[in-house]
Formats: C-alpha cells, structure tokens, sequence
C-alpha cells in the first residue's frame, strides 16, 4: 500500500508475516518507508505514521519528496544501464574462472551490494553501475567465490584473492557508496 502524506511524499507500506512492531526505513528510491504487522488496517498504519512523524523527521534522511518522480526515472535508467552490462559482466567471469551458476538478477536493495543463494542464483546491485569498475568488478568476483564457499570463511577469502589480489582495499573502498540513489 502507499499512503500519500502531504508532508513525506509517497509512503510505502509493507505488509509483513514476520514483523511484529512497525519498523521505519529508507527506500532506495528515498522514499520513506514503514514495515508492518501483516494484519494491520490502513487506519492503523496512518496513525503509527502520525505518531511517529516528530521522530521520522528527525531521525531519517527522507529524500525531497517532490522529487520522488525524477529519482523514479533515474532508477529506471540505472535499471537498463545494468540489464545491459551486469549480467554479461558475470558471465564473463564465470566463464573465465569455471564457475557455474544458474540464474543471474538484478535487485536493488538498500544495503547489499550482491548475494549468492544456495541454489546458486547470483544477486546483483543495479547501484553497481555507480561504482568504479574495479570494485564492481570484485563484488562479482565476491559473490562467484560464494558458489563455492557459503561463509566467509578463511578459504572463501582465499578464493576471492585468487582473482582479485587487492580485495582487502576493495571491500574497504566500497563503503564509501551507498546502493540507493
Ligand atoms: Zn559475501
């Protein structure tokens, strides 16, 4: 649901089975958004929003709500720039190395910049199209050592260094970017 708040913009409001309080956050399209209950009504979410809002003005970095519209489209854009190059870009790799993996998404969360699941599906930032080369690079090369190791473990390391011998200073490096736009 999205409820229209004359003051935040666009709020959206998820639904959810496993939360049992209301959680605020910031979408990565810098809209403000709140996690509820599953069963909550839209009454109800309305007046934890207004319950909260001394707290949310002062506490999260909501983006300028009359531009929620223009970030739209530049997340649509940085969209098709990573479409067209990420998963090329991992197939590459893979290709290169041995790995095989088996299906390549793109996803656009607030705090991963990528993730390997255990049925061997890679997860890919479409903010890594912001990144410089290199350390988009080794978040692939990251996740790709993942297919092997499910940790990060001593040998998942090893692993990563193989390909990529400076990814101390990369894994350093990247938290200087944030996934959101
Ligand atoms: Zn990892």
């Amino acid at each position: 649901m999205i409820i229209k708040d004359a003051e935040f913009g666009e709020v959206l409001v998820r639904k959810n089975a496993l939360s049992r309080g209301v959680r605020f956050s910031i979408s990565t399209s810098g809209r403000l958004q709140m996690s509820v209950p599953k069963y909550t009504s839209d009454f109800l979410a309305k007046r934890f929003l207004n319950t909260n809002r001394k707290m949310i003005r002062e506490k999260l970095p909501i983006k300028n709500p009359k531009e929620q519209k223009a970030r739209d489209y530049q997340k649509k854009l940085l969209m098709k720039k990573a479409r067209e190059y990420l998963p090329y870009r991992l197939e590459y790799y893979a290709k290169l190395y041995g790995y095989s993996y088996s299906k390549c998404r793109l996803s656009h969360a607030n705090t991963r910049w990528g993730s390997c699941s255990s049925n061997k599906t890679i997860s890919l930032n479409i903010g890594l199209m912001k990144v410089p080369e290199v350390l988009r690079d080794y978040v692939i090369l990251h996740e790709l050592a993942h297919l092997n190791h499910m940790d990060h473990s001593k040998a998942f390391w090893a692993e990563v260094g193989l390909h990529d011998k400076n990814y101390k200073n990369h894994e350093k490096k990247l938290k200087n970017f944030n996934p959101g736009l």
